[in-house]
């Protein structure tokens, strides 16, 4: 609880004792001359003085507990924006205090504020269990200066300072192991709970726990910069992307309060008019209208089961970037994988070198160094297979051409190193292998040298992420990739997939996609996977745009609205199961605080309802919804 809830759960207690001593107190005297208030009496059986004494006695309490109510009723007023629900209730209960309901005006702002406190006690709780789970943020580095192990805030350690992390401490900077080898917990990052081993050599990722040995690892990038941060960040701007539900209740405030105000004053004007009922009555039950009338459960729920849904997701180590993504990931119909690093492990063994004119080793040896600046999952394995390391003084010019390979100067000389499509980009005549795998031609100078073929495995989880989201649905499951033919065919029957499309350059993709987006029925919308190496584009093409190994891959973080923050392809329909049940959740509440509502309005128009149930009415189902609400938080879809 904080200081502002116990500041007013203070002012709820002294209320209800000043309301409780206005009503049944002992009699009061007042200075001479002056008859005693004495218990329950109201305005209507008093002289004016009297009046004023009992009037007075509910004063104090009223103002104690909804100052704060009719002073932002009054500023808003101000500022132009009338109809709010602090307008409802100071009207509501100002007018009822004019008509001689003095205990009923405390009461309705008493259990009013009850309410109030209980909403923005369960936001502050949902808040602050999202910022708990994500409780990644490193208090120190052991930064390594001059001999000496200093302990500073991690945004004072700058790239390339060697830093010490112990066993038990949390990794505070992104880094790389110099030294030592040990088990990291990475569960508050990706959900997995199975540590990561990690030796020299390695790259370490801040927010991660070292659970077992100390390490020395080369910083290699800035707090601000550090995956941390970058979580931190998007998980603090997760509120700002409003679901439609969410801009839904906006408007509907904006049209609702007005009608409500107005067939107040009708209620309160007519009946007198026609001669069915004394001002008094009318207006009494116009005033019941207006409190009743508040939409405080819908309000506040509906924004909270978002939270609450979002918070769950980052619980199974996936991090949506907004209520919106989860309304648009439940009516997923369409699922569209990128193949490389996404369905499969992006890490490729050579299998065969086939040389032309020179040597196998010296092919390996053009293909590493001219991959030397490249991200490519490809590049990555030619230089994990050469296993020298690379003088970078002998490339220069390096060009990646996206989908295709890349061109660069190697001692020299011009070296390209890619697909068929790049061959026959520059002329260059090649040979197909008949091994089953990745073909990776090598050429220089217009002449062919030769081909490296290397294969990808599919990830342990990939057939089960195609079953999961037939389950739960999904009519469609599509694989794009810029690999050959019969690679992406072998994995498509491999994983079940209903459609492959190999040999795409990134634009091509996005072709695919477009076309994929004319396939979709009725509110159905496509998802896109993909694991952030040249498909920005189509990310954000895409309906939805998930991004997978959020761990490190700064683009992939950006460019999606759901980020998988372990490379698990499983965690789509983990994701698309909470997002569904998120969906039931807010549309179960705006079904009943609408119902409730609508019913309590209708017999309290009908003069069926008196303040008091009113109000009850209304804190009832702001409490069962927010408890509903609560229920998007729990971890579920997480086996
Ligand atoms: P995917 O769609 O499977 O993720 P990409 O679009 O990343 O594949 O790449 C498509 C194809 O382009 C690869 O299969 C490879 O043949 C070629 N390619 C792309 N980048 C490189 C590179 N750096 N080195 C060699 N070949 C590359
Ligand atoms: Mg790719």
């Amino acid at each position: 609880m904080t200081n502002k809830h116990k500041k007013t759960l203070w002012r709820i207690i002294a209320a209800a004792a000043l309301l409780v001593w206005a009503m049944f107190g002992p009699t009061l005297w007042l200075p001479a001359g002056l008859p005693f208030v004495s218990v329950g009496r109201t305005a209507a059986d008093g002289t004016a003085a009297f009046a004023l004494a009992a009037w007075a006695r509910f004063l104090i309490p009223y103002l104690v507990i909804g100052w704060d109510v009719l002073w932002r009723a009054v500023r808003n007023i101000a500022h132009g924006q009338v109809f709010d629900e602090n307008f409802l209730m100071a009207i509501a209960t100002v007018g009822a205090f004019f008509i001689g309901e003095y205990a009923e005006a405390v009461f309705v702002m008493l259990f009013y504020q009850v309410g109030e406190l209980f909403q923005s006690y369960a936001v502050g709780k949902s808040r602050q269990s999202i910022a708990e789970l994500m409780e990644i943020r490193p208090d120190y580095a052991n930064v390594e200066r001059d001999g000496q192990v200093e302990q500073v805030d991690p945004d004072e350690v700058e790239v390339g300072e060697t830093i010490l992390i112990k066993a038990g401490e949390r990794v505070p900077l992104d880094g790389v192991v110099l030294e030592g080898r040990s088990d990291l917990d990475t569960a508050a990052l990706t959900g997995e709970s199975l540590p990561r081993e990690v030796q020299s050599g390695d790259d370490v990722i801040s927010g991660c726990v070292n659970l077992t040995g100390l390490l020395k690892v080369r910083v290699t990038r800035a707090f601000e910069e550090s995956t941390v941060s970058k979580i931190l960040d998007l998980v603090e701007n997760a509120g700002s992307k409003k679901a439609k539900a969410e801009n839904f209740i906006t408007k509907f405030a904006r049209y609702y309060t007005p009608a409500v105000v107005i067939a107040a004053v009708a209620l309160a004007v007519l009946p007198p008019l026609i001669g069915a009922m004394t001002w008094s009555e009318s207006l009494h039950r116009a005033l019941i209208f207006l409190v009743i009338s508040c939409p405080c459960a819908l309000v506040i729920s509906v924004p909270l089961s978002f939270f609450g849904g979002i918070g769950g997701a980052s619980k199974a180590g996936v991090l949506v970037k907004g209520g919106a993504y989860l309304e648009v990931l439940s009516r997923t119909q369409i699922v569209v994988f990128d193949k490389t690093g996404t369905l499969t492990k992006g890490v490729f063994n050579v299998t065969a070198i086939h040389p032309e004119t020179c040597g196998e080793d010296q092919l390996l040896e053009l293909a590493a160094l001219a991959e030397n600046w490249s991200e490519h999952p490809i590049a990555r394995s030619l230089r994990e297979a050469y296993g020298k390391d690379i003088d970078a003084g002998r490339v220069a010019d390096v060009e990646e051409r996206s989908g295709r390979g890349v061109r660069a100067v190697v001692d020299g000389t011009e070296i390209f190193v890619g697909n068929d499509k790049l061959m026959d980009d520059i002329g260059v005549s090649w040979h197909p292998c008949h091994r089953v795998g990745t073909t990776v031609h090598v050429a220089s100078a217009g002449e062919y040298l030769g081909h490296i073929v290397i294969s990808d495995e599919v990830k342990e989880d990939a057939a089960r992420a195609v079953s999961d989201l037939k389950a739960l649905g999904v009519a469609k499951t599509v694989m794009l990739t810029g690999d050959a033919q019969a690679v992406g065919e072998s994995v498509g029957k491999q994983l079940g997939l209903d459609e492959v499309h190999a040999q795409l350059l990134p634009a091509d993709k996005v072709e695919r996609v477009e076309e994929l987006l004319a396939q979709k029925t009725g509110k159905g919308c496509l998802a896109f996977v993909g694991d952030g190496i040249n498909d920005a584009p189509v990310l954000s093409r895409a309906d939805v745009g998930i991004a997978m190994g959020g761990l490190g891959s700064d683009a992939a973080i950006e460019a999606a609205d759901v980020v998988l923050m372990d490379d698990k392809p499983s965690k789509i329909a983990v994701a698309i199961r909470i997002a569904q049940k998120t969906l039931v959740i807010v549309r179960q509440n705006i079904a009943f605080a609408l119902g409730v509502k609508a019913l309590v309005l209708v017999l309290g128009a009908l003069g069926q309802a008196n303040m008091w149930e009113a109000v009850f009415a209304d804190v009832g189902v702001s409490v069962i919804a927010i408890l509903n609400a609560m229920r998007a938080m729990k971890g579920q879809g997480q086996q």
